[in-house]
């Protein structure tokens, strides 16, 4: 019998590998914080000495949720301002109060509670962009999390960086700190066109070439950006980013509402990875993406939320629904954005775009043991005739009762090992005391 550290056995094995396969009663056989082998539990039992078994009866075990495109920290703003125009909610209510309150301090706690959330709603790995990068990334090295920390360049002052070479300066001490850490990697993070320099994109992408860095980048998210850039520059957004060379497989595309045929063209051409955030898009009324055909032509499409100040969650099982339903009323068809479909855009969809697809996104052997179970014995998901349906269409997060990371158990029977739920409660409490619309008097003291 070869010995191994755990042997993980459940109802159901959704794998999110292409092919989709779904294995009843089997096995997870883990060793060294990663995916040994799938084997039927019978012969599991008999092949493996196992330090420790569990057994997921009635649940689910699929790879945990890669949620794609965040600003975790901004769930300390959730709720402050909501039902307004995508310029109007930034330029009068967020960055106001992001100018005001957002320090180390904030990042660090409202990072956690974003953590705390994720961890409980089966999310092993986020894709970041925000500020006090040292911050977030200091969380999740605690929470036991998967975390690419965008590192933002914006040519917008903020408490962060005053000017746009602080930005560069500031992303360059933080890769040299994160670049060999295990679970949280830097990306490079121009926030949009609209907000960095021609100049400054090209920098950005030339560090990015230089350490082989992914770039995130807002693009093509609401036709008020479409229109500014064609009066400024008489080219679209993405045609900027494509005369500079950065459409590519290294480009992490957010948002995308906006496409063109010539815009198609291009990207069935040149491949780069786009993050549809359906709720977001929904909220703000920015558009909508068109996932369907934009699968149909090889076009890698993951899945965000965005941050929950537009969300307003970080809920990926919300999400996928959002995008199932969302696809085909784009697509005027039924049968688009299904729930397979769904469900890899919302796992190994994200793994690709963030280029660790080798590493998570699907239970496959060789990969890192990061996986959920999601128990379906509960009045919301009986009967089960299909899992994969019965998660996307019907299941709430509270039905993720264990998480796994590297082979580590960071949620167990929905208790969080690495997080202090009651701690965290108290300090948004007391983050919520300091910004309270009582004393911020944003409405009359910005407009
Ligand atoms: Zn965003």
């Amino acid at each position: 019998m070869e010995p191994i550290d755990h042997l993980i056995h459940a109802k159901w094995l959704i794998t999110c590998e292409e092919n989709n396969r779904v294995l009843e009663n089997h096995a997870l056989a883990i060793k060294a914080g990663k995916i040994l082998a799938l084997v039927p539990s019978k012969e599991a039992k008999q092949k493996y000495q196992a330090a420790t078994e569990e057994h997921y009866h009635s649940h689910a075990v699929m790879p945990g949720f890669i949620n794609s495109h965040t600003h975790i920290a901004m769930n300390i703003f959730r709720g402050l301002a909501d039902d307004l125009e995508l310029m109007d909610w930034l330029n009068n209510y967020i960055w106001p109060a992001e100018g005001k309150w957002v320090s180390h301090d904030l990042v660090y706690d409202a990072s956690k509670l974003a953590m705390a959330e994720m961890i409980r709603g089966g999310t092993t790995c986020f894709n970041d962009m925000y500020f006090f990068l040292q911050a977030s990334a200091k969380a999740a090295d605690e929470a036991g999390i998967r975390a690419h920390i965008g590192m933002t360049i914006i040519d917008v002052p903020t408490a962060w960086a005053k000017t746009t070479d602080e930005y560069f300066a500031k992303a360059l001490q933080f890769y040299d700190e994160y670049k060999n850490h295990p679970r949280v990697t830097p990306t490079m993070a121009p926030h949009s066109t609209y907000t960095v320099s021609i100049e400054n994109l090209i920098k950005a992408k030339e560090i990015a070439d230089q350490y082989k860095l992914k770039i995130n980048i807002h693009l093509q998210e609401a036709p008020s950006e479409i229109a500014q850039s064609m009066q400024q520059y008489q080219k679209r957004p993405l045609e900027r980013l494509h005369d500079i060379g950065m459409v590519n497989p290294n480009l992490i595309a957010i948002h995308m509402t906006q496409l063109n045929d010539r815009d198609f063209e291009m990207l069935a051409e040149t491949k780069p990875n786009l993050i549809h955030c359906p709720e977001s898009n929904m909220k703000l009324v920015s558009g909508s993406c068109p996932v369907e055909k934009l699968l149909t032509r090889g076009i890698n499409v993951a899945l965000g939320t965005d941050g929950a100040a537009s969300n307003n969650d970080l809920d990926m099982f919300g999400e996928m629904r959002s995008a199932a339903f969302f696809g085909k009323v784009i697509a005027n068809d039924p049968k688009a954005v299904n729930a397979e479909t769904v469900l890899k855009m919302a796992t190994l969809h994200g793994a690709k775009a963030l280029g660790i697809d080798h590493l998570t996104g699907s239970l496959t052997p060789g990969k890192a043991a990061d996986f959920i179970a999601i128990d379906l014995d509960s009045v919301e998901t009986q009967p089960v005739y299909h899992p994969v349906s019965q998660l996307v269409y019907a299941t709430p997060r509270h039905q993720v009762t264990d998480v796994w990371v590297n082979g580590k158990p960071i949620l167990k029977n929905r208790e969080l090992l690495t997080l202090d739920e009651k701690e965290l409660i108290a300090k948004a409490r007391s983050w919520r005391d300091k910004i309270s619309p009582a004393r911020y008097t944003i409405s009359t003291a910005i407009k």
